[in-house]
């Protein structure tokens, strides 16, 4: 059966018994890998483009859409119908729970694009999406226009091309020139407006608890939260099967935890502890 070690139990319900200090969730595309959503480490994720197999790594660029627009939302429309037929799973659930017995004091932050945070019932406010959306676009030649959410279409086959209609719909709904997924890709800076840069540092340095969960720890503003956060004194915690970037920072912490195994397994036993210690 899986448990929490003694020491990590202690912490926790003290935390939530303290009524003081910020619970911090860093979540990457583990957490939704038991929902069915590859991660970026599995053959899954490969895109083929004229005679050739791309990478995510090469298809989720500036540079990719800049030469190959079309292909490229032809790529994130076919993940998009993956994260619609995805169902959020207990590891979700669990965020959510923290999130309810925590009020003000959680914030989640996440690399996920799939939305299934939000769809499980964590709070907009709460949920910085630091990677952006899926289901979201905006200008590509930022003429700015908002934000706006993709509009229904048919569910897009791994391979197929564009089409004229799907094309139409992908203008820009201010300009109508190209439009582009709301999405960071990795040939890109973060900002604060659209991806929350400053407002997750300024989690990390404030945290008092951080759970990393699912995240391979390749990506640059988590390393950075997991740095902040570790400079600051705070307990980390790291789930996931796998060492990691983030299991090596935790053994750097005075109060630091892995706990390898499967998300699902593990953020419930969070949950529970921080409700036997009265939540907020
Ligand atoms: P990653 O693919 O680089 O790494 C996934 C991590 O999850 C690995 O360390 C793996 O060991 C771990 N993992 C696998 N199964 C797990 C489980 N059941 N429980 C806990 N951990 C598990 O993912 P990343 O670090 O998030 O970086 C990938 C980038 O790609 C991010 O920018 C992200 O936005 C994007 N991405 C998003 C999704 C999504 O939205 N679901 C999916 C793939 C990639």
């Amino acid at each position: 059966m899986t448990t929490l070690p003694d020491r990590l139990l202690t912490i926790l319900r003290d935390f939530a018994r303290s009524r003081e200090g910020t619970f911090v969730v860093l979540s990457g595309a583990g957490i939704s890998a038991e929902s069915g959503i590859p991660t970026f480490r599995g053959k899954e994720g490969y895109w083929v483009v004229g005679s050739r197999e791309y990478m995510p790594e090469e298809m989720a660029t500036f540079a990719m859409f800049s030469r190959r627009p079309d292909e490229v939302w032809a790529w994130y429309l076919y993940r998009r119908g993956v994260c619609h037929g995805a169902e959020p799973n207990a590891g979700h659930q669990a965020v959510v729970k923290l999130e309810e017995l925590l009020g003000d004091r959680f914030l989640l932050i996440t690399q996920n694009v799939d939305g299934l945070h939000l769809r499980a019932g964590n709070s907009p406010e709460r949920t910085y999406q630091i990677h952006g959306n899926i289901d979201f676009m905006r200008c590509a030649t930022e003429c700015g226009a908002p934000i706006a959410k993709l509009p229904e279409l048919p569910l897009k086959p791994k391979g197929e091309g564009l089409t004229e209609t799907e094309r139409a719909a992908l203008r820009c709904p201010g300009c109508g020139g190209l439009g582009r997924p709301h999405v960071l890709w990795f040939d890109e800076y973060y900002d604060e407006e659209h991806f929350r840069f400053h407002s997750s540092l300024r989690a990390a340095v404030a945290a008092t608890v951080l759970v990393v969960v699912g995240t391979s720890g390749a990506t640059n503003l988590p390393m950075q939260v997991g740095h902040a956060a570790l400079e600051a004194g705070a307990t980390i915690v790291d789930i996931n099967p796998e060492p990691n970037p983030f299991s090596t920072l935790a053994s750097r912490a005075d109060r630091g935890f892995f706990l390898q195994g499967p998300s699902s397994e593990y953020l419930p036993l969070l949950a529970e502890a921080i409700a036997g210690g009265g939540g907020a």
